[in-house]
Formats: structure tokens, sequence, C-alpha cells
């Protein structure tokens, strides 16, 4: 085989291109998962009591479609509450912290994606599941629905007044 040999500018363009792709491609990374962390934040905020307020708000009495039983459960989990931790949390004692944290625990519903083979994660692609405790049914809810549903509800309570009670309300 006779390689012709690259000058030194094509090698230092061959280089450099390869450099930029190398970056550009890091970039892609890092934005990736900034949206997919942007994506399960949004995701990983509905209390269960508000994915039955939605669900109430729909079309009441809601029933199974397969067995016409009407309880169910949804999978949640549970997470910390930053914003309700003491500011003074670092001077508190090992069981005032523990309490403290139990406090501001609150339950969220957990998600699933129905992706397709990309395995893409999608903002628009995001479901609640919704079992029915007789048969197992599983209904799935589009989360950006119910989302969208909850920041047209929490912009109407914004711009309402508050009631005072609701201020003085020890939890
Ligand atoms: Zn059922």
């Amino acid at each position: 085989m006779n390689t012709k040999k690259p000058s030194d500018d094509e090698l230092k363009e061959f280089l450099l291109k390869m450099y930029l792709e190398e970056v550009q491609a890091e970039e892609e990374i890092a934005r990736k998962a900034k949206e997919h962390k942007e994506i399960h934040e949004t995701l990983r905020k509905l209390a269960p009591t508000e994915f039955y307020e939605y669900l109430s708000e729909q079309n009441p009495p809601i029933r199974c479609s397969i067995c016409g039983n009407s309880k169910f459960s949804t999978p949640t989990t549970s997470t910390v509450d930053r914003s309700k931790l003491p500011a003074n949390m670092s001077e508190l004692t090992k069981d005032e912290q523990k309490l403290a944290r139990e406090a501001a625990r609150r339950l969220l519903v957990t998600y699933t994606f129905l992706t397709d083979m990309s395995g893409e994660v999608d903002y628009k692609k995001a479901y609640y599941p919704l079992h029915c405790r007789t048969c197992g049914h599983l209904d799935l809810f589009r989360a950006s629905v119910i989302n969208l549903w909850k920041e047209q509800k929490e912009k109407a309570e914004f711009s309402s007044e508050s009631d005072p009670m609701d201020e003085c309300e020890d939890e």
C-alpha cells in the first residue's frame, strides 16, 4: 500500500475537526443530561391527593373500565421537601433532625415513560399510573395534561385572595 502522507496543514485540519466534533458531542451530552434532569424534576411534583383531585374533577364517579369497581391505587415514592426544613437544621440534635425530616417528608406519584425504540426521555411520553385494586387493570394518564391542569389551578389560587386562616395553619 502506498498511502500518501498528509501534509502538516492537512493533519492539523484533520485533528482540529476531530477535536471540534468531540467538543460538540460532549456539549450535546451535557445539554441532554440537563434537559432530562428538568423533565424528571417537573414530573416528580405530583402528590397523590392532587392526582385524585384531578381524577374526581373529570367525570365522576370513576370506575374501572374492566371490572367496574372504584378502588384505585397509585404507586408513590417519598421525598424530603428541603424548603420545609428548619433553617437552623445544623444546630438541632440528631433526634430533632430526624423529626424535622419526617415532618418535611411528602409523597409523590411515580411516573413511567412509554418510549419508542430510541428510548429517548420525552416529557410528552410520561404517564402517571392508576391501578384498579380489584382486577389489577392499569390506566395511564398523560403527565403533561395533569401538570397543565395543576399549573392552571395554582395560577388561579395565586390570583385569588389568600385566606388568612391558611396562613395560620400549623403543619
Ligand atoms: Zn378493575
